[in-house]
């Protein structure tokens, strides 16, 4: 669609197309007859139900659009004979261009005045000046509608113009109305739009032909969470974190499953899972993974909507692994990974693969793939076989365009931290990589944040899911922690950080957390003064500083 259209679509009224009003040259004064060439008439116009054409701007007054009628008015006042001929309507967005740019650009360079007169399906083009200027107007419409690559329908005319133009009578049409082409032009091209999504799904269909069946269901609700009260589930909600939830099916709402309270609940008929869980102490499940498991675990889409910090990789984590292994196919018959996680970072990627390897369950294998890491070495990975990817949506599209992964294997997708990779423009990689994913699959979408990129997201993406916000947590600091911010020039960190360091006490300890380098920070978090030499922290900062300077470069 053209800006002209998307402007006029708003004016449209919904009613059918309207017929433009005429747009007129700009004001000017006639010669000789002292009245002034009249510009569009907006109130007229709109009388009618017609479009205003007050996105038109009159040429800039000394241009030669403006001085026009002093040459196309040379035959006095009787006034002047245009040059007329009808173009399909389609062209004449190009034509007219954004905000009329292009056609005031016709007129500069041809020195006439143009007319356009919008039907429905064709428009009427008038040239006003002389025959040098309306053929040299003519011409340059020409080659732009030969650029559209449309055929127009024209009006005969005697004017010696088309006796030197490439063009053919189609003599079988009314005279009145000769279809003329251009004959270098191409035909225009019927799109057959009903036999396009016939294709396209029969194209879906074999695509997708050939794969194992899925399953998705893992839940068992223990009977503490069924025995819940709508009140007793309403408090939990309000107690942890303000969560809120949502299905977003269209048509009659399901029920959102009551939350897990215990890590039993969502998992005590998954020993191995139960068993990882004790290994590293968890209390309870944060309020995400109490929420977000027992839809998870139905194999409902879910939207969460948390911020870092809440628990939300390991709610997606731990029922993937269940989805994973439980599989009627067995992971080692399959052709590729089972699990995908899109996330924005590299870091992030780095730090969702600790989180698998830590809670890893029964063998199951994962990869990190980023851009910036060992390409060959991400690929050998990758062919030797692997069950989950956590991958950075530039890097792993690289991969999946020179066909050194099988995303069609996938049947449990994570799109982690939604917001900021559409923040960081992954759009089109995340398009291009889910053209390849079964559409059957279960899809979790996370994000701090729900705007309408997400939305859209979500809905091109997700199929019939639910939503669970977790209200902000309390992040304010404690207050038996005295807080010092300090703000120092670029050229005198690394002097203040000697300085900070030779002045801690021996039983003080010190997180320096260097650009990006977050594998160098948890390094530094390890040191406390008593067991390093301040000089090796030091030189240890220097180095990290060093390598993060090297790498801008
Ligand atoms: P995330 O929001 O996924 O970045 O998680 C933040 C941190 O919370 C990670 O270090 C997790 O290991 C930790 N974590 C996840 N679940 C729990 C839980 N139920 N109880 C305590 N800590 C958790």
């Amino acid at each position: 669609m053209s800006d002209w259209e998307a402007d006029s679509d708003g004016d449209g009224g919904g009613s059918g197309p309207a017929a433009l009003p005429e747009w007129r040259p700009p004001p000017a004064p006639c010669a000789g007859s002292g009245e002034q060439a009249r510009s569009p008439e907006p109130e007229r116009a709109e009388a009618r139900g017609g479009r205003r054409l007050e996105a038109w701007r009159p040429p800039e007054a000394g241009s030669a659009a403006a001085r026009g009628p002093q040459t196309w008015q040379r035959r006095g006042e009787q006034g002047v004979e245009p040059l007329r001929f009808r173009l399909d309507s389609t062209v004449i967005g190009a034509l007219i261009g954004r905000g009329g740019a292009k056609i005031r650009e016709l007129e500069d360079l041809s020195g006439s005045r143009i007319q356009i007169i919008r039907g429905e399906h064709e428009a009427e083009v008038k040239i006003f000046g002389n025959d040098v200027t309306q053929n040299k107007a003519k011409m340059l419409i020409d080659d732009l509608v030969k650029r559209c690559s449309q055929t127009y329908p024209a009006e005969r005319t005697e004017k010696a113009f088309f006796k030197h133009q490439d063009f053919s009578y189609n003599d079988s049409q009314d005279s009145s109305c000769d279809f003329v082409k251009c004959r270098n032009a191409p035909q225009k091209s019927v799109i057959d739009w009903t036999s396009l999504r016939e294709n396209k799904a029969r194209y879906e269909a074999m695509k997708w032909a050939d794969l194992p069946p899925i399953e998705k269901n893992f839940y068992k609700e223990s009977p503490t969470v069924a025995s819940m009260s709508r009140e007793e589930v309403e408090n939990w909600r309000k107690e942890n974190n303000d969560i809120t939830c949502d299905d977003l099916k269209g048509g009659e709402k399901r029920y959102i499953p009551n939350p897990a309270c215990k890590f039993e609940d969502a998992f005590k008929h998954y020993p191995d899972v139960m068993a990882n869980i004790r290994k590293v102490g968890f209390q309870k499940p944060t309020p995400i993974q109490s929420q977000g498991w027992p839809i998870i675990l139905q194999g409902i889409d879910l939207i969460g909507i948390a911020q870092t910090g809440t628990g939300k990789t390991l709610a997606y984590l731990m029922p993937g692994f269940v989805h994973l292994d439980s599989q009627p196919i067995p992971r080692h018959q399959r052709d590729g990974p089972g699990m995908l996680v899109l996330i924005p970072t590299r870091e992030l990627a780095l730090q969702v693969e600790a989180e698998c390897s830590k809670y890893t369950y029964k063998g199951i294998k994962s990869i990190c793939i980023y851009g910036g890491g060992d390409r060959k070495g991400q690929i050998n990975m990758v062919t030797k076989g692997v069950d989950i990817v956590i991958a950075t949506p530039g890097r792993l599209n690289d991969l999946q365009k020179n066909n050194f992964i099988n995303l069609k294997s996938i049947t449990y997708l994570v799109l982690d931290e939604a917001d900021r990779m559409l923040d960081m423009g992954f759009e089109p990689q995340i398009m291009k990589i889910l053209i390849d994913i079964r559409p059957d699959r279960q899809t979790v979408m996370t994000s701090a944040t729900w705007p309408d990129g997400v939305r859209r997201l979500a809905k091109s993406y997700l199929k019939d899911p639910m939503i669970v916000y977790v209200g902000t947590l309390d992040l304010t600091a404690v207050n038996t922690v005295e807080q010092q911010v300090v703000v120092i020039p670029e050229e005198e960190k690394r002097a203040f950080t000697r300085y900070f360091i030779d002045t801690m006490k021996p039983t003080d300890k010190v997180i320096i957390f260097v650009g990006k380098k977050l594998t160098y920070v948890i390094k530094l978090m390890t040191y406390q003064v008593t067991s390093v030499s301040r000089e090796y922290l030091f030189s240890l900062f220097m180095a990290t500083e060093n390598s993060v300077i090297e790498n801008k470069l």
